[in-house]
């Protein structure tokens, strides 16, 4: 069974739908509220859990009702949590989401995700030195990132680094990592607009740019390929990343090759786009598997 640690932030959404925004200064009523677990490491660490691996998270939340959520709804998915710490005197990471006309209005406030900290990660040095891989994204600081990299570059542990949100990641830990599955935009932002072609053939079977309902685009030493992904009727496409980069470290965890290993990560998120929610659309093992025959 594949081991994975994923290092990363976790949240609570606090999601508020009404039929206008607000102007400032202005109360108005809303029509309905709802709280949904989310961030990009928690998301990915229940997404690899439900697909069969024996998942770690590594993380903070903050010692409020949000934390204990959080922490519950990790646990409700089989993801081990001994290295999730509550931090007292801090709010969890939660985003604060306005539907309303058609559109969102998102403010992150990160709270203890900011405490995902190097000396936190050493911690679970333990578990990450039994890993068959690290999966790591961008929503916690970038010194833990760049520590990140340079343990599994010192143990030899294969790390994939998801550099979402867009941010510019340096180049040490681009170097360290053995897996980079950027987006259009995040690769756009890490390669500069012109060069992803060139990103793609100096980075063969490393570089992966998901293209949304396309697939997936990378170079496999010989030439530039893209893996399409599986037409489905797409409901809501949130979370459909952390999906993909989920079941994508499963699949490589247990020894499938690299295309294959795609093709499994691309029917497992494009599952996750026909329900709604991020955590609430990813697929069982069973599912997938189902699927793929
Ligand atoms: P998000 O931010 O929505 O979680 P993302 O921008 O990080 O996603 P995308 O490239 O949009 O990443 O999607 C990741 C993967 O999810 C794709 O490579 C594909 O496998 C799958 N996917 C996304 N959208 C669809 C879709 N409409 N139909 C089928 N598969 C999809």
């Amino acid at each position: 069974m594949a081991t994975i640690t994923v290092i990363g932030s976790s949240s609570m959404d606090l999601v508020v739908t009404a039929a206008k925004r607000p102007e400032a200064g202005e109360t108005i009523l809303g029509e309905d509220f709802k709280s949904v677990p989310g961030g990009k490491g928690a998301n990915q660490a229940v997404a690899a859990a439900r697909l069969g691996a024996d998942v770690y998270m590594v993380g903070c939340v903050g010692d409020d009702p949000y934390g204990e959520a959080i922490v519950s709804n990790l646990h409700k998915n089989g993801v081990r949590t001994d290295y999730v710490k509550s931090v007292s005197d801090t709010s969890s990471g939660t985003a604060h989401i306005i539907l309303a006309e058609g559109d969102n209005s998102i403010i992150v406030v990160q709270g203890a995700n900011k405490l995902v900290t190097p000396a936190l990660v050493d911690d679970a040095l333990p578990v990450i030195r039994e890993s068959s891989m690290v999966l790591i994204q961008q929503e916690i600081p970038e010194d833990t990132v760049e520590h990140v990299s340079e343990l599994c570059r010192q143990y030899r542990i294969p790390l994939l680094l998801n550099p979402a949100p867009a941010r510019n990641a340096a180049e040490s830990i681009l170097a360290n990592a053995s897996y980079l599955t950027p987006n259009e935009t995040e690769a756009r932002l890490i390669f500069g607009e012109t060069s992803i072609k060139q990103a793609l053939e100096d980075n063969p079977n490393k570089l992966l740019v998901t293209e949304g309902k396309n697939g997936v685009r990378y170079h496999d030493g010989k030439k530039e390929t893209v893996i399409p992904s599986f037409k489905v009727e797409a409901l809501d496409t949130t979370g459909a990343g952390d999906t993909f980069n989920a079941a994508f470290a499963v699949a490589l965890s247990e020894g499938k090759s690299l295309p294959e290993s795609i093709r499994f990560a691309n029917k497992a998120a494009s599952i996750s786009v026909t329900k709604f929610g991020a955590q609430g659309g990813m697929p069982s093992r069973d599912e997938v598997e189902r699927e793929l025959l």
